[in-house]
Formats: C-alpha cells, structure tokens, sequence
C-alpha cells in the first residue's frame, strides 16, 4: 500500500483495532488464539517455561519476532549475538534465541515449516518505505513493536534487529540478498519455550512493496498462542 485507508494516520495515533493489547498488561489467556492483525504487532508476556506457537495462518506472511527480558529490558534477543553463539545463520530446532548477555532467552521446539527465516535484515521502519518510493505514512514492523509495547504501558530503548520468522531473503555466496515469497504453508507454526520471563513481540510485517509476503504483496495476518508447561 502506497496511499491507503490508513495514510493518514500517525504511527502511535492509529485506531483501537490496531493497538489492542490482548489484556492490559500483555498476560496471555492459557491456550487462547490470540490474532496478529494484518500490518499490525501484538506483545506478550511470557513466564519462564511457558510456550508460544506462532502459526502462520495464511501460509505467506512474514512474522517480526522479537523478546525483551522482563527484568531489565536492556537485555533481548540479538540476532548478531545468535550467529556467534550458535555458529549459524538460522535457529533450527532445539537451538536458543540468544540475547546481547549471550544467553538464551528462549528455546526453539518445533517448526512445521521448511525452516527458512532470516535473522539478517533489520525490521523495516518509515525511512525504509520512504526509500522505496512509498508517500505518507507506511505501517511499519519498528513502530508495530513500539505501539505494541505502548499498548501494555512498556517502553524500549531500541529496535533490535528482528527474528524474522519465514522471511526468505537468502545470502548468496557472492554476499549479495534476494527478496523472496516464503517457502512456509499455511498453518505452519513454530514454537517457542520460554527460558527466562520475557517481553515477547510479533509483527505481522506490513512490507506490499517488494514480495517478501507471497506473490501478490498483500500483507495477512499470523495468530499466536501461549501454552502452560
Ligand atoms: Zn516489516
């Protein structure tokens, strides 16, 4: 969307349904499927051991993924702190999301889909959209994590580089990155085991500009859910 229905407004000044928290302070109902709206981001608080699957509903969709430690926000899951922890691109089952402190903040479990994310490009925000060619306001995955953190009374200092979940925006060996439709199918989940409480955010990226979100570059919603031990 270049010019759309929500153009017009300004980025921490959009409607009801787009910032809606799933409760006041972010605390999931057990076993409840909560919806990430297309375009829009949602924040949940998770305690040590709990369980969050991410499914991708639509099949194509993009999910932003980020996690805050609660106790001091400072700490989150770092990408660059992945890659030297792990010694590989991409978490695969049974590898933690590592934090900036180099521990995991979670544990990936399970991942229905071909395995493709990435963990390289950062969360596209307004400067990305006005470089590609977008007028007025962009939804954008950089302020869906601030107003979803600002929709439960929560405040970050930064927006770490993101856990993009079925992003298929693969290195080639000469270094150079294609922008790629998912290779995920519809109802593909992953899930997450909490290692510590944390803050966790997901983004249904709003990216309609090139086609990261499936052949016809419109952006869908994702669902999530938190499961107790
Ligand atoms: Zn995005």
């Amino acid at each position: 969307m270049v010019e759309g229905a929500h153009s017009h407004f300004h980025p921490l000044d959009r409607g009801d349904e787009q910032n809606r928290p799933i409760s006041p302070n972010g605390a999931p109902e057990p076993g409840r499927l909560y919806e990430v709206p297309a375009r829009c981001g949602r924040a949940v608080r998770l305690h040590a051991g709990q369980r969050l699957t991410i499914i991708n509903t639509h099949g194509s969709q993009v999910c932003d993924f980020w996690a805050f430690a609660t106790v001091d926000l400072c700490e989150f899951v770092s990408m660059a702190h992945f890659h030297a922890v792990a010694s590989k691109l991409t978490p695969a089952v049974g590898d933690g999301l590592t934090s900036n402190r180099r521990r995991p903040l979670l544990t990936l479990m399970e991942d229905t889909s071909p395995g493709v994310h990435d963990t390289l490009i950062a969360a596209c925000d307004t400067h990305r959209y006005e470089q590609l060619g977008a007028r007025g306001y962009h939804e954008n995955c950089s302020d869906n994590l601030r107003n979803a953190l600002a929709a439960i009374g929560v405040r970050v200092p930064v927006v770490p580089a993101p856990f993009n979940i079925w992003m298929n925006t693969p290195p080639a060996d000469d270094g150079s990155i294609s922008w790629r439709v998912p290779v995920s199918r519809s109802g593909d989940r992953l899930v997450l085991r909490a290692d510590a409480d944390v803050i966790a955010v997901m983004s249904a990226c709003p990216q309609d500009l090139v086609p990261i979100n499936g052949e016809d570059q419109i952006p869908k919603s994702v669902a999530f859910r938190v499961d107790w031990p």
